[in-house]
């Protein structure tokens, strides 16, 4: 479709043209993630494998290692993220978001079976060297990014073993630990070296381990737990519930009652809630806002429920009861709907108090501002030689710290071999999901993960109740993905395009299967009517370079 633009002094412009145009745009899933994970990318290696010739075995293998490219642990990403990448899934408005979470898990699971080892990037080795303190998923993420880009890595760690909250606080049942120790060895095994039991600010200074190496990166997380600050606070009974979750972890005895209360309405409330009643103990939450305003996941708090565990919403403790020094119970404040508050006392023997954490400063000179968080720019960058990410940047879940080390190290990277830092590129832009012909695929059940029944959920303590998704699962679930803003060789437009304009590449890849013409096209936009996953669209202007074609393949012959 060509027309011809006239000024008002009559002088006639160029020919302006519709035309199609190739455009790769983010999926929703990928913006919803915290660590931009390119979901589209792996499950269309499994979705699409056939055509690119590739067995179920081979496309598991390279899902995961596209996977990995982001996220090196999938298979504990897989069990405890909330899954945001789910929320506004195109999918979700015909029959249920794709079941990215169950997926990661999978295949998490299946580089594990398979001793797959991480992939390196270029081969290069390089002369800095590069101090990691705290070994959580922020430290182990920005320690993995480098050692494969060619750096040698140190991990200084406080504990006697590395991986943070992640081995030393989230319950077996959910996150067993001897998968966590398995993806946090094959990290190491990219000759990270790991100097345990070593606190900064105690062991040693912020500058000697400047001195000795040429970039650090803060990972120390949020290990401090806070106070409640109330008549009665200090004495037996109580216990931060960090330090209660990193005793069941370590198969220490934990010293808990037979009635215990707990404060708090996070993750950690409700995982010390539920580890108390494995433990036997009749348990108590009380939480000062209301069940909707909880910050725990809500599937936690309905399992916690069928688990037993009773909750009081709107109740604020102001003293622990004591019987000369031992604990009886708790006195707290419940505002009743336009009343005054009313005093309320619960008997318990133990108290776990689970308001929040926040980073432990002890000995380090860091400048702050004021905040109890780390200052740093978007990248994490601190100061030429400091980089931080994770919990000491504020609290967050465990994806946005594998993607905070994972931004600061391309940034440190970048910085050090003098590039520009990526955050200053421009993120390619968003697919419209209102134009994603849904009606087009096929509908298709949501698979879902397996679960234990829950009768044998207390009986079996530390036995993980979700289950992995089977290998036919997960299969039929990588197909439902839309493949929403790439293409996905539907052969729509080839085939109804009059001109002639789309020709199959050499060199397919998922993503990459058809070179349009540009000169060919004649601006009908029959094939942006057609193509279900909005990676057509219009381009108008005046034709630039009339014999290119916008997709970066060579055509094939023929
Ligand atoms: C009970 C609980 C349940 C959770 N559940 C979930 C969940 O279901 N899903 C989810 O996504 N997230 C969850 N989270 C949050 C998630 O675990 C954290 O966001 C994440 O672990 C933070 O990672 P990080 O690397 O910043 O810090 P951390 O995991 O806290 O690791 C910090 C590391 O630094 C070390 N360290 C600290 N100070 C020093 C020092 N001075 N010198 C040397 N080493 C030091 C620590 O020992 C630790 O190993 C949960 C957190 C808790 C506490
Ligand atoms: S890390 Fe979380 S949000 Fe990102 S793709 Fe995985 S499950 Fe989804
Ligand atoms: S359909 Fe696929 S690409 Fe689209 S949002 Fe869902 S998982 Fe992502
Ligand atoms: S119509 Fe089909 S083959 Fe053509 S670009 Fe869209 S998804 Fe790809």
């Amino acid at each position: 479709m060509a027309r011809t633009d006239q000024h008002d002094n009559g002088a006639k412009e160029q020919p302006f043209w519709t035309r199609a145009q190739q455009l790769e745009k983010q999926a929703p899933c990928q913006v919803d993630c915290p660590n931009s994970g390119n979901v589209r990318g792996w499950l269309g290696i499994i979705a699409q494998r056939r055509k690119h010739g590739l067995s179920l075995e081979q496309a598991y293998d390279k899902a995961w290692e596209e996977l990995v490219q982001l996220n090196p642990f999938p298979a504990t990403i897989g069990r405890i993220c909330p899954h945001p990448c789910e929320t506004h899934c195109t999918r979700e408005g015909k029959d249920g978001a794709v079941s990215i979470n169950a997926l990661e898990r999978f295949l998490g699971d299946w580089a594990i079976d398979r001793k797959l080892s991480l992939p390196l990037l270029d081969g290069q080795r390089y002369a800095e060297s590069i101090g990691v303190i705290g070994s959580g998923p922020a430290g182990l993420s920005f320690a993995y990014q480098m050692a494969r880009r060619g750096y040698s890595v140190t991990l200084y760690e406080k504990h006697d073993q590395p991986g943070g909250m992640l081995r030393h606080a989230i319950p077996d049942y959910r996150l067993p630990r001897k998968l966590v120790e398995a993806e946090i060895q094959r990290v190491l095994e990219l000759r990270i070296s790991v100097v345990n039991g070593l606190e900064l600010g105690k062991d040693i200074s912020l500058e000697e381990l400047r001195k000795r190496h040429s970039l650090l990166f803060l990972g120390m997380g949020a290990q401090g737990a806070r106070r409640l600050g109330i008549q009665g606070e200090s004495g037996p009974g109580i216990i931060p519930g960090i330090v209660y979750l990193r005793q069941r972890k370590l198969g220490m005895k934990t010293g808990l009652g037979s009635k215990v209360v707990i404060i708090g309405g996070g993750n950690t409330a409700i995982d010390a809630a539920r580890s108390a009643r494995r433990e036997g103990a009749s348990v108590t939450v009380l939480y000062r806002r209301s069940r909707q305003e909880m910050p725990a996941a809500a599937h936690e708090v309905d399992d916690a429920i069928i688990e037993g565990v009773q909750f009081t919403f709107g109740a604020v403790p102001c003293k622990v009861l004591r019987d000369g020094n031992v604990m009886t119970g708790v006195e707290y404040q419940r505002k009743q709907a336009g009343e005054r508050d009313e005093t309320y006392q619960l008997s318990a023997d133990s108290m776990i108090v689970a308001i929040s954490q926040q980073p432990d400063w002890h000995g380090l000179n860091l400048a702050r501002d004021g905040s109890k968080w780390l200052l740093t720019e978007e990248d994490g960058k601190l100061a030429d030689d400091i980089w931080a990410g994770g919990d000491d940047r504020g609290p967050g879940i465990a994806s946005r710290s594998v993607a905070h080390g994972r931004l600061a190290a391309e940034a440190a990277h970048a910085q050090l071999r003098g590039e520009p830092r990526p955050l200053s590129r421009p993120a390619p832009p968003t697919v419209d999901t209102g134009k994603i012909k849904t009606d087009y695929y096929e509908g298709r059940v949501r698979g879902v993960y397996p679960r234990r029944p829950d009768e044998q959920w207390l009986e079996q303590p530390d036995l993980e109740i979700e289950q992995t998704i089977s290998s036919e699962q997960a299969c039929k679930e990588a197909d439902r993905c839309l493949s929403c803003g790439l293409c996905f060789d539907c052969y729509q437009c080839v085939m109804y395009c009059n001109a002639g304009g789309f020709s199959p590449v050499d060199d397919a890849a998922p993503g990459r299967y058809y070179a349009l013409a540009l000169d060919a096209c004649e601006g009908c936009g029959k094939c942006i009517e057609l193509c279900p996953c909005g990676y057509l669209e219009a381009r108008e202007g005046p034709p630039q370079g009339a014999n290119s074609s916008s997709a970066s393949g060579s055509r094939r012959s023929g």
